[in-house]
């Protein structure tokens, strides 16, 4: 396949056609979840934005490394480098070992990607386990004469960086602005200036996750870690770095500030955004009681839901939006992408019924020349989707013989949606829970039938052996005047 991918560059805040560093392969680098909470549907969109990027440059058969960092060593409150650390604080809450906590919401995060169909990044590295990486990188920005020791604390010099090297390219954001925008120090800190930020900060006496240093006993700040690791694994000058709007700024303004001060040269040369999603039109947040986890959206137990909704439905709702554009969420969208997703997925296994004819009315080329082209246009998953529809119309003239294919025009079709919709967009049947719950359904009653046929034929010796076996599946069946009762235990 000819390359025309084109990547919307936040930095250069252009679309640029996307040329590896060294093809056929790709670092692609991704920041993963701090692991202190149930992941909620910001975490899916992250993910899925880039699980569908790692897919796509797969289907286009590049070699793919792709990096997702575990957040695990906890960042503090806020931005400015105070208040509690979040995992410490759920720690104390909830009377446990920090690094219990970290396994805990990690192994959730786990068994929700793996629900939303997301593929495991090729490494899963966690901050934890890097310190040393990290510990490394502070001498080199102290060295290089843009970090400053307080207190057994370092924090990066945004002012001296600043005097040579631009800061705040990324966010398009000026020094100028970000100072006057910025609360003055109020003497408490240990900062020079409100805009440096910590490379290592000292632990306080309950602070319990901590490492040694020539410094202090104490810990990483945040930005540190992807610094360090996507470094470590995919070398000074790597292709892509995704991650959500959110962490813009500060965190990759000053991952790009700590590399480029630690090593001498920015390490990214595409920088992909996803944006944010609403619900009803309103940002989401606990604080505002719209704040929906991924467990609850897929149990439907939340005040907000009219239902519940399968991981697939999510995943559909998801990708229906461009990655750059706000995706609200409302009960009346998921209903939407519901149907949707059935009827698509319906056809596919229409598609596979269809015979070839002896002549083709459709020219199957045309419409995988447009799906292509909307993915290679900075991953178009709506509009690829618009066309997947188109071809759904086409596979009911299909079956029902107002158009034909022939044989080798129909085996182009169906790789079309198999490549698509299973393996790039990820859409997975087996993974539809209404599907599947349909198909049990289906069986047992199925199965009963058979039974009740037996019974009808005073062959009791199979209806019962039906009775047992469906037992043996924890399947218990209870017979009534006009027909069976059955429960899954
Ligand atoms: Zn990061």
């Amino acid at each position: 396949m000819t390359n025309n991918f084109s990547i919307y560059n936040t930095l250069t805040r252009k679309k640029e056609h996307f040329k590896p560093l060294n093809p056929p392969f790709v670092g692609l680098y991704a920041c993963g979840p701090t692991v202190y909470g149930d992941a909620h549907l910001g975490h899916a969109r992250q993910a899925i934005t880039f699980d569908v990027l790692y897919r796509f440059l797969l289907h286009l058969e590049y070699k793919v490394r792709y990096v997702r960092n575990i957040t695990d060593v906890g960042h503090l409150e806020n931005d400015a480098d105070e208040g509690e650390d979040k995992i410490l604080q759920k720690a104390r809450l909830e009377s446990l070992e920090p690094m219990e906590v970290v396994q805990h919401y990690m192994n959730r995060y786990h068994a929700n990607m793996q629900e939303l169909n997301v593929l495991d990044p090729s490494i899963e590295p966690r901050a934890s386990g890097h310190i040393i990486e990290q510990q490394e990188l502070i001498r080199k920005i102290m060295k290089a004469g843009y970090a400053y020791e307080k207190n057994g604390s370092v924090y990066f010099d945004v002012t001296e960086y600043n005097n040579s090297h631009p800061y705040g390219q990324l966010s398009g954001r000026k020094i100028e602005d970000l100072l006057s925008n910025t609360r003055t120090l109020d003497g408490q800190s240990e900062k020079n200036n409100p805009l440096d930020f910590a490379l290592w900060k000292k632990a306080d006496p309950t602070h319990i996750m901590r490492w040694p240093s020539e410094w202090s006993d104490g810990y990483p700040g945040w930005h540190l870690e992807c610094s360090a690791m996507s470094t470590k694994y995919l070398g000074m000058e790597f292709d892509i770095h995704g991650g959500g709007m959110d962490l813009l700024f500060p965190h990759h303004e000053c991952e790009i500030a700590q590399n480029v001060a630690g090593y001498g040269k920015p390490s990214v040369r595409y920088w992909m955004h996803n944006n944010m999603i609403t619900i009803d039109g309103k940002k989401m947040g606990r604080s505002l009681g719209n704040f929906i986890t991924l467990d609850e959206l897929f149990a439907g137990d939340h005040k907000v839901l009219e239902q519940a909704y399968s991981p697939m439905t999510i995943r559909f709702f998801i990708l229906q939006a461009h990655y750059r554009s706000t995706l609200d969420f409302s009960n009346e969208a998921l209903q939407g992408s519901e149907k949707g997703l059935t009827r698509l997925l319906k056809s596919i296994e229409m598609l596979n019924l269809v015979k070839p004819g002896e002549t083709s009315t459709l020219v199957v080329e045309k419409l995988i020349e447009k799906c292509d082209k909307a993915m290679m246009d900075d991953m178009n998953t709506p509009i690829l989707i618009g066309h997947l529809f188109e071809g759904v119309k086409w596979i009911s003239a299909l079956s029902e013989g107002r158009q034909s294919l022939n044989a080798a025009d129909l085996e182009k079709l169906k790789s079309l949606f198999h490549n698509y919709v299973y393996k790039v967009l990820g859409l997975n049947k087996t993974q539809s829970s209404e599907t599947g719950d349909q198909i049990t359904g289906n069986l047992v009653e199925m199965i009963l039938q058979l039974r009740t046929d037996a019974k009808a034929q005073r062959d009791f010796d199979t209806a019962d052996r039906i009775r047992e076996k469906l037992s043996d599946l924890g399947i218990t069946i209870k017979d009534r005047k006009d027909g069976t009762d059955w429960e899954i235990n």
